[in-house]
């Protein structure tokens, strides 16, 4: 950066940058600004990386990548970081997978930068509960299907005290289920879903790695999705989608077929 860029500011700032699912395509232009300008960016795992060769050879590059189960940075260390690389003046990008404010802690980091004192801002993302069924083609409302979708996570299950999710309603509503961070937990989920009343026929698929060239379905039902993405091997980063949307499959529509809804996908598997 030239050194008459840097004098101007007298303070630094701190921006929670929403970095989309995966695919470098899907981060925004403000976004894509932000790291161009960044003297400091802070990411992990789930953010695009490929994005970061946009990022100012001069400016620093800090992993704090919390891999599920692996090495991980304390959400403490983290707000740390950013507040005192602000406090010295630099422009800190904090480069996030989805949206931020979207199970990405980022109302936290935010939260703790206002208490600081330091300029926080956000710039949203697009969120893999939405973009990840979508390019599976699997819309989550579409008109006469759902009217709606519950974005929940599934980090704990049903039969976990810390779990405030009403699983009551959300078996017995008829919109469309996105389960995160619930691979790990996928049959006890579905098991308590069914026994609160969810039709255990319903169309279920899990999406993994989405947008990214790892990108991997599994289609099932409620009754057999947990077991068919064991099956398969499907890694996290991964997402569950119930409900009669999970049924269709507008990527496998051809031009002019438009207007017909299947409800039943030709295999199981669709590695995309
Ligand atoms: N803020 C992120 C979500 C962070 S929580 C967002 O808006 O997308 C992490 C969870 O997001 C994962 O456990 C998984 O359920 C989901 N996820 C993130 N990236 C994903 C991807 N590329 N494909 C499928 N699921 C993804």
């Amino acid at each position: 950066m030239a050194e008459d860029e840097k004098s101007d500011r007298t303070a630094g700032e701190v921006v929670l940058v929403g970095a989309g699912p995966g695919d470098p395509d899907l981060l925004t232009v403000g976004g894509l600004r932000a790291l161009r300008q960044a003297d400091v960016v802070l990411y992990d795992h789930l953010a695009p990386l490929a994005c970061l060769v946009e990022v100012r050879p001069d400016a620093v590059l800090v992993d704090v990548g919390k891999i599920p189960h692996g090495p991980q940075t304390g959400q403490e260390t983290i707000n740390e970081l950013l507040i005192d690389y602000a406090r010295s003046g630099a422009r800190v990008v904090r480069f996030k997978g989805g949206d931020p404010f979207v199970f990405g802690r980022g109302g936290e980091e935010w939260l703790a930068c206002a208490e600081a004192g330091i300029p926080v801002r956000i710039i949203p993302g697009v969120s893999s509960a939405i973009a990840g069924p979508e390019l599976a083609g699997i819309p989550v409302t579409h008109r006469g299907v759902s009217q709606g979708f519950t974005v929940v996570s599934g980090h704990v299950g049903p039969n976990h005290p810390a779990s405030s999710v009403n699983w009551d309603a959300l078996a017995q509503q008829s919109g469309t289920i996105v389960i995160m961070m619930g691979l790990t937990h996928l049959a006890e989920i579905c098991d308590g879903l069914i026994v609160r009343g969810l039709d255990p026929d319903v169309p279920a698929a899990v999406v993994s790695k989405a947008t990214t060239s790892e990108q991997r379905m599994v289609r099932g039902t409620a009754a057999t999705i947990a077991a068919m993405s064991l099956e398969h091997q499907l890694r996290q980063p991964a997402l569950t989608v119930i409900g009669h949307v999970a049924g269709m499959d507008l990527g496998s529509l051809t031009p002019g077929t438009s207007g017909t809804t299947p409800t039943s996908p030709s295999s199981p598997v669709d590695e995309l």
